[in-house]
């Protein structure tokens, strides 16, 4: 059986992105595989969060997760913070990353760009901290859309390092997971490359959103004039927001769009409008959910009480093994 881990930043609610890339590969491994969720309160921190935002998008986030399908009996869902190994593997891990492969990492860079007045250093150790994320519970697989795939690669570098310095075969190397053969990527509506919260809030379709929310993003999703050429190749935002119809709608509606694209008769404001229906049919059995399940903190907190006694268990044992190889002993 395959130890698989996946997590999510508690920095709003569940994005279209967040779905088709990390969440919808988890829950077809669940009741097949020993797998472990959490929301990543740690790595929130960069970005300074007040103690009221940093609970409730906890809350918000545990409770999307849930509303979209993950099943607490099945999978371990627990929250980063309450399993405090982790913070120690962190610290471990940290004696032997490098400054200067840390600052390679391209997200390091592009945060320096985007908020210069808060380069701090749990920025530059975030592949530290995602790296004992995942090796707490030795994972093998990693369910991740494709902007993880740097963080990835150097989790499997600290890994290497670390069996070769002390001679063991202690970690597995995790592989990026997904079901398609490629990683998932999908792309925000303001023409960017990316869906992303921090990026651009109205970029991203969230499952939540009401169904006027959706239909007012979707219309003031970037397009432009529309081809003048028949079968010409397709702008950025343009090749966005055919990949969204992609992922929510039916592939007969995505091949009438992309045949009225082709032979230059497309109207965007109707092929967004059939858009914004699919995404809520798509999204409307999780906004049921999420409405419920937010007013049930009883159940949140049996859920959170018992993913973190299981965690915990898991982190306790790796984190054990890993003092006596490196050789912390007791006298
Ligand atoms: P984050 O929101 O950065 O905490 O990411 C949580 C998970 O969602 C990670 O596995 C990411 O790879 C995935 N993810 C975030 N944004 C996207 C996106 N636009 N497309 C695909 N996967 C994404």
């Amino acid at each position: 059986m395959e130890i698989v881990v996946s997590g999510i930043r508690p920095t709003g609610d569940l994005h279209l992105g967040n779905y088709f890339g990390a969440l919808r590969n988890f829950l077809k491994m669940q009741h097949e595989n020993n797998c472990y969720f959490f929301i990543a309160d740690y790595h929130s921190l960069t970005t300074h969060p007040t103690p009221e935002d940093l609970h409730g998008n906890v809350k918000r986030v545990l409770v999307n997760y849930l509303a979209a399908g993950l099943d607490p009996e099945a999978a371990c869902v627990y929250i980063q913070s309450d399993v405090p190994q982790i913070a120690e593997l962190y610290l471990l891990l940290n004696m032997n990353a490098y400054v200067g492969e840390l600052e390679r990492v391209a997200s390091f860079k592009e945060k320096i760009r985007r908020q210069p007045d808060n380069v701090n250093a749990g920025l530059l150790t975030y592949p530290t901290l995602m790296a004992a994320d995942i090796i707490i519970h030795r994972a093998h697989k990693v369910p991740v859309g494709k902007d993880q795939e740097q963080h990835l690669e150097m989790t499997r570098n600290f890994v290497n390092r670390f069996n070769r310095m002390y001679k063991v075969d202690y970690f597995p190397e995790p592989t990026a997971y997904n079901f398609g053969e490629e990683l998932i990527k999908i792309p925000g509506l303001d023409g960017s490359t990316k869906m992303s919260k921090s990026d651009n809030e109205n970029s991203c379709l969230y499952l939540g959103d009401s169904q006027e929310a959706i239909r007012k993003k979707l219309k003031r999703a970037v397009t432009d004039q529309g081809p003048t050429e028949p079968n010409q190749p397709k702008p950025q935002a343009i090749e966005n927001i055919f990949n969204i119809m992609k992922a929510v709608s039916s592939v007969d509606t995505y091949n009438h769009f992309s045949d009225l694209y082709n032979n230059c008769q497309i109207r965007y404001g109707d092929m967004k409008a059939q858009l914004a229906e699919d995404v809520i049919i798509f999204t409307n059995p999780f906004r049921e959910k999420i409405a419920e399940l937010t007013a049930d903190t009883e159940y949140l907190r049996k859920v959170a009480r018992i993913g973190a006694e299981k965690a915990r268990e898991s982190a306790s044992k790796t984190v054990k093994e890993v003092r006596e190889i490196i050789g912390f002993k007791s006298f």
